[in-house]
């Protein structure tokens, strides 16, 4: 028996959906038939053209636009999501920063930074977006966490601890939204090939890195697109409160 998923007559927001692991979800949420929302900072032509790509699969595609450092941005991309659609099925919290410094030279714009992209505006997200979570019939909150959350990270500890912050959202979300049918989960990959770890992947040191995962790659975007399918999908209607690592045993190595 083949199984397949089918989103139709669902909407999904993908917060940083225009590059990297956001653009492999919103492609897979749309050929799983779901009307996508793709977030961005900026109307770039990546953004404009994966946005016309999807639409040429025959599912209805917009942009919303606007830096979630800002306190006032996470309203602004459910606001669009109400005017554009009135419904919200799939929330993937995805846009994130990395970014670090050693502790003893630690500069507050930074944290303040990582910390406002990575976690704060995804608590303003949720927030905004649970009312019309609560009217859907199979609803699902997807962050995107990091395997940083699980080990730390030295030199990136306001990064790690963002996630870490991210996946304790997850969990306490998970028990309070769940009497409204609102499952909601954590992906946390590993190493993954996008333009935030491009030129790390290309030193000495990210390579001996790539050597010392146990599947001697790193992950593709569309190897963690498939976890947030699977946890956006009926298939995982019972999974909640849950972080999914996406790395290759990368953790547990010796
Ligand atoms: P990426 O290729 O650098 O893309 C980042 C995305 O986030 C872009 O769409 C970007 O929008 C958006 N974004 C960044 N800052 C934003 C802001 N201030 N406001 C609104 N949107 C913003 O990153 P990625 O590798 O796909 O990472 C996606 C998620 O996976 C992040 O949460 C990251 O922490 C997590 N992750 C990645 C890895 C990895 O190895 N790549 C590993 C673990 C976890 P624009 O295109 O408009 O700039």
């Amino acid at each position: 028996m083949a199984y397949t998923i089918d989103l139709s007559e669902r909407v999904a927001l993908v917060t940083g959906g225009s590059r990297g692991i956001g653009a492999a979800v919103a492609k897979m949420l749309a050929e799983a038939r779901a009307a996508v929302v793709i977030g961005c900072t900026s109307e770039s032509k990546t953004a404009i053209g994966l946005r016309n790509r999807l639409r040429g699969m025959g599912v209805p595609a917009e942009l919303v636009a606007g830096d979630l450092s800002k306190p006032e941005t996470a309203r602004a991309y459910i606001d669009f999501v109400r005017e554009q659609f009135g419904q919200l099925d799939i929330l993937v919290n995805n846009a994130g920063v990395w970014k670090g410094d050693p502790i003893d030279e630690l500069r507050p714009e930074l944290l303040t930074e990582v910390m406002n992209v990575n976690l704060m505006s995804v608590f303003d997200l949720c927030r905004d977006a649970v009312p019309l979570l609560r009217a859907s019939s199979q609803a699902r909150i997807v962050n995107i966490s990091s395997t940083a959350s699980l080990m730390g990270e030295p030199s990136y500890s306001p990064y790690a601890a963002s996630k870490a912050g991210l996946d304790g959202l997850t969990r306490s979300l998970a028990v309070e939204l769940g009497p409204f049918g609102i499952t909601v989960n954590s992906v946390a990959p590993g190493w993954t090939e996008t333009d935030m770890t491009t030129e790390e992947l290309k030193t000495e040191a990210g390579k001996a890195l790539v050597e010392s995962i146990p599947l001697k790659k790193v992950a593709t975007p569309e190897d963690v697109a498939n976890a947030v399918l699977f946890c956006a999908s009926n298939m995982a209607g019972h999974i909640s409160g849950v972080t999914i690592p996406v790395e290759g045993a990368y953790r547990i190595r010796r």
